[in-house]
């Protein structure tokens, strides 16, 4: 019986994990792999090298998952247990395959190395298990099936062994059994309320539900609201997290600037709707600039250093934004200046726009670099709502 692989747990076998000598990356990798495949990975674990601990890892992640992927323990040494411990779950007993080991034996002559016994662990086999082949390395993974159809894949640690195999034996192994539920998402990026405030906007019981998901993230640019679903009982996942979506937008709608990956640069150009921005940053070491620098509705982006002469000149921030957007004859004028103060930022905002200029203070609460990164996303943040005014 096969059947389609909806969920996934990884293994990371290795005691030098846990010492932090290695940095676990095949778990991250696989994850992202499995994911965009519709895969739902539902847990990630980073285990010793015993014998124990390892069997009972696989026998609790195949008791949840369809697919369990360990990587890492394939190789000769005695602390190397992943075989013996698949073997152990499925109640079978490793036999040395001969093709297996005439394949090994090979490589080590071809390699003028001397062939030890305990090299032989490297071309088990136990009934049921298929090897997959390692062209970077003497350890071939395994791909075994269960009966009820669920599946254990055994890769070795090295990310150059391990991720070869990944992609030319195990992925289209899975692409012809069937891969992936029905899975859709969509991410909601909100500007000016805080995470905790969203708790309140959203409602706990939302946010505990199981399907849809509903999790927020702060990101350095903006708060996410990503909704997740699964299709179950006759509704689609695309329904599931639309009918959410219209649950949510009357809370979140005034806070949602951009969807998706979608950045600052986006959203504020698509409320300009075709017309041209000018800015003037003064005391924020260029952070808009690094922020806006690649729009297309940009047309001339100037920074003042606090010293400057016209920064000393306390002109108020509108004069800039009205002299920068007729210097370089854009629709809009944008000015900007920060100023630390105590352990936060004080930003100024001032936009030209409409034959009118308006000036708002704000402040972000961190200083230094961090202070002036804030700057600017408040800035843009203005600037969004200003033009949607
Ligand atoms: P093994 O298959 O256990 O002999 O793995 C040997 C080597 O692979 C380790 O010494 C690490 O350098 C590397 N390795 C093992 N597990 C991982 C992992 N999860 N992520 C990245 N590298 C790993
Ligand atoms: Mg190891």
């Amino acid at each position: 019986m096969t059947r389609a692989i909806a969920s996934a747990e990884i293994l990371s076998i290795g005691s030098e994990l846990l010492v932090g000598e290695t940095r676990d990356t095949n778990s991250g990798d696989l994850a992202a792999d499995l994911s965009s495949r519709g895969v739902q990975v539902t847990r990630l674990t980073a285990l010793p090298d015993r014998l124990d601990v390892v069997a009972d890892a696989f026998r609790a992640a195949l008791d949840s998952a369809d697919l369990v992927v360990s990587t890492g323990g394939l190789g000769p040494t005695p602390d190397d247990l992943t075989r013996e411990a698949i073997a152990q779950v499925c109640g079978r007993l490793p036999h040395v395959d001969p093709a297996l080991e005439r394949w090994l034996r090979d490589m080590f002559e071809r390699r003028g190395v001397a062939f030890v016994e305990a090299n032989l662990k490297q071309a088990w086999l136990i009934d049921g298990a298929e090897s997959l082949p390692n062209k970077n390395g003497t350890a071939p993974g395994w791909w075994v099936e269960r009966p009820g159809g669920k599946v254990i894949v055994a890769l070795p640690g090295p990310p150059r062994e391990a991720w070869p195999i990944w992609q030319e034996e195990v992925a289209p192994r899975l692409e012809a059994r069937g891969v992936g539920a029905d899975r859709y998402a969509e991410t909601l990026r909100l500007t000016g309320v805080g995470e905790s405030s969203l708790v309140d906007l959203i409602g706990e019981e939302r946010l505990r539900a199981a399907n849809p998901i509903v999790a927020t993230y702060a990101r350095a640019d903006a708060v996410d609201v990503r909704v997740s679903a699964t299709g179950e009982a006759g509704h689609s996942a695309r329904d599931l997290v639309d009918e959410m979506l219209a649950e949510l937008m009357p809370h979140l709608g005034p806070f949602v600037f951009a969807r998706g990956d979608e950045t600052w640069v986006d959203a504020l150009g698509r409320r300009l709707e075709g017309r041209t921005v000018a800015t003037v940053e003064i005391g924020t070491a260029g952070q808009l600039g690094v922020l806006l620098g690649r729009a297309e509705w940009l047309v001339f982006g100037e920074q003042l250093g606090a010293g400057s002469a016209l920064a000393r000149e306390h002109r108020g921030a509108e004069a800039y934004a009205a002299r920068v957007r007729e210097v370089a004859g854009s629709d809009v004028g944008l000015a900007v200046r920060v100023r630390e103060r105590g352990g936060d930022t004080a930003v100024t905002i001032a936009v030209a726009l409409d034959g009118q200029v308006t000036q708002v203070t704000r402040t972000a609460f961190l200083g230094g670099e961090s202070g002036r990164r804030r700057a600017a996303l408040i800035a843009c943040a203005e600037l969004w709502a200003r033009l949607g005014s």
